[in-house]
């Protein structure tokens, strides 16, 4: 058994030891002490993380009372060892650890809702309530409730008890282990069978966050942050809304009406280039028809316009199209797309555009007036031209009626 001094005093973060064991497993070494101060993780807490000498300790855990440090490097049985414990990253789990039996116990009181889960991530803090549907108010008053609770400064105590007196304490859910149980205290607030590491007193909890709720598993998922995770995301925030003010030069009350005033600018703007180019892509259809070739059926226009996206070019072909000439349109340079458009009565540009992707690769097909694809960028001229001169000649894909 190795000696946890990290459940006799969660505060201590440098500490000697003796190496006890060392084995290698699944290709890494891990390292037995007589004491330590690494959490091993459990009860939704992460394991700890720090240094033995100078190797990096990447991961801890427990095994039938006995605790193993994952260590690169080597370290032989009977040295000693100065170890610390990454503190920083330990204080922010206490935080959160601590912070979640608080809220926890402010969702029963509140809400009669009982917690079935906690995850304890690098980012996200959650717990799953048993509640189908917690409102923004409810919500509101279990977050006022923890944060008094946080604020009162309460005492964390630890109990260690035989299972059998665990009746002693108003505990939120039974523990399944036998023997020794150590109940942790929020004073005269919460009692629950808890492994983990905690602080001293609920004031250093600092704050407790609700974040965002979401339905999960018929109950809700309530996603927090508590203390040092609930400053640095303030600090984000506070960032982010800076930055905001200064790109709509607006006070951080005024955004809301700011973003509104932009997106009402960009309708209007929305609608008037729709107008603008719709009566440029009539222009520019007059003209191209009045430069095209003249075929057996009427103008020709065969063109690739590398630099303009295919909704514009078909709408462009069935401009052409509506007044009496043939087009045959490519948008787009890396993966070309054809818009082929031709008045009722002339050729069939569905036929055409099957006929050009059987020959030189590509997919695509339509109507006999309207018919739309992929070709291959470097087939696109060749295929083009063909188009073209089927087109002029007016006969080969049939007529349609
Ligand atoms: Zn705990």
């Amino acid at each position: 058994m190795t000696r946890r001094l990290y459940h006799e005093d969660s505060t201590i973060r440098d500490f000697e030891g003796t190496v006890l064991h060392s084995i290698e497993r699944d290709g890494a070494t891990w390292v037995e002490l007589d004491r330590t101060a690494f959490y091993p993780g459990g009860g939704g807490q992460p394991a700890d993380r720090g240094r033995l000498d100078a190797l990096s300790v990447v991961d801890v855990s427990e095994d039938e009372g006995r605790v193993w440090h994952r260590v690169e490097g080597a370290l032989a049985p009977g040295s000693r060892v100065e170890a610390s414990v990454d503190w920083a990253r330990r204080f922010d789990h206490m935080q959160q650890h601590t912070g979640q039996h608080i809220l926890s116990q402010a969702f029963i009181a509140v809400a009669g809702a009982e917690t079935r889960s906690f995850h304890l991530g690098e980012e996200e803090v959650s717990i799953d309530v048993a509640h189908p549907g917690l409102d923004p108010e409810m919500l509101r008053s279990v977050e006022e409730r923890a944060n008094e609770v946080v604020w009162e400064d309460r005492e964390i105590l630890i109990h260690e008890v035989p299972r059998e007196e665990i009746g002693r304490f108003p505990l939120r859910k039974l523990p399944a282990v036998e023997g020794i149980v150590r109940v942790v205290e929020v004073q005269g607030f919460d009692w629950s069978a808890c492994g983990g590491t905690h602080v001293r007193r609920t004031g250093q909890v600092g704050i407790v966050a609700i974040l965002s709720t979401e339905k999960y598993k018929g109950g809700t998922r309530v996603a927090f942050v508590c203390g040092g995770r609930a400053l640095r995301r303030q600090r984000d925030r506070a960032r982010l809304l800076r930055e905001l003010s200064l790109a709509f030069t607006a006070g951080e009350s005024d955004l809301p009406k700011a973003v509104a005033r932009l997106k009402e600018e960009r309708e209007r703007l929305d609608k008037r280039l729709k107008t603008l180019l719709s009566s440029e892509l009539t222009r520019e259809a007059a003209a191209l028809i009045e430069a095209a070739p003249r075929g057996l059926l009427g103008p020709v226009v065969a063109r690739h316009f590398p630099d303009r996206d295919s909704g514009e070019i078909g709408a462009l072909a069935s401009l052409i199209a509506g007044r009496g000439a043939i087009a045959l349109l490519a948008s787009g340079g890396e993966t070309p797309r054809a818009h082929f458009s031709a008045p009722a009565g002339t050729i069939s540009v569905g036929d055409l555009l099957g006929r050009l992707c059987r020959e030189y690769g590509g997919k695509g097909g339509g109507r006999p007036e309207s018919a739309q694809g992929a070709i291959p960028a470097h087939a696109l001229e060749a295929a083009l031209d063909a188009a073209r001169a089927a087109a002029l000649a007016g006969a080969q894909e049939g007529t349609t009626a």
